[in-house]
């Protein structure tokens, strides 16, 4: 038999995993970071609940969105209801857990508030996060949507369009996305961190840019 078996790489970055991560689909680095993202959604605090008082800016304790003009149009809420409602991130990570607990990887709750379901489809992709790195060969895709709910939040809550990003490739292969006003930025692939001049001084990534 002749070994084609090249060395075993993370399906989310191109970084090659390591001895200790022999038989992972997905590499520590963008366990935490999927991790990180799952964290940042859920509680009272978190993403989905703040985005949520958007829709009644002056119903809530949390002073920063009260700030609205009476009568001012919030164009903005058709898409935070599309996010916040039954069929949105909800559904997304219900979605997800459904699709792991055919793996093994947690149990379908049922019903409950929209937060509620948010924090306990949460907690369980959490607490299973872990083993479907090993268990799990569609992790790209879950980790793709996660951080694609968590940047239109972002980008929601504080009301501003996202700025213009352009991508530049870091040496170990890996693709940063770039903002003129850059506070500097992580390598997904290999975990480098760039200041904000070092990181505009990487070449253009081409492809992605195309
Ligand atoms: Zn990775
Ligand atoms: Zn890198």
């Amino acid at each position: 038999m002749i070994d084609d078996n090249p060395r075993p790489r993370c399906v989310i970055c191109p970084r090659d995993l390591f001895d200790d991560e022999a038989g992972r689909y997905v590499c520590r680095i963008c366990e935490q970071r999927i991790s990180r993202d799952l964290t940042a959604l859920a509680g009272p605090g978190g993403l989905y609940a703040r985005l949520c008082l958007r829709i009644h800016p002056g119903r809530s304790g949390d002073g920063g969105a009260v700030s609205g003009t009476p009568g001012r149009s919030m164009p903005l809420n058709a898409e935070v209801l599309s996010l916040t409602a039954g069929g949105g991130i909800v559904s997304t990570l219900e979605t997800w857990v459904e699709d792991w607990a055919t793996y093994g990887l947690g149990t379908v709750g049922i019903g409950g508030r929209l937060q509620y379901r948010l924090d306990r489809a949460v907690a369980t992709l959490h607490l299973n996060l872990g083993r479907a790195c090993s268990a799990h060969p569609a992790l790209d895709e879950f980790a793709a949507e996660v951080g694609q709910a968590i940047r239109r939040c972002e980008a929601l809550i504080t009301g501003e369009r996202q700025p213009r990003k352009v991508p530049v490739q870091c040496p170990c292969g890996g693709i940063l996305w770039v903002a003129l006003d850059t506070p500097g930025e992580e390598c997904r692939g290999c975990g480098t961190e760039y200041g904000p001049v070092d990181v505009k001084r990487l070449p253009i990534a081409e492809r992605a840019a195309a």
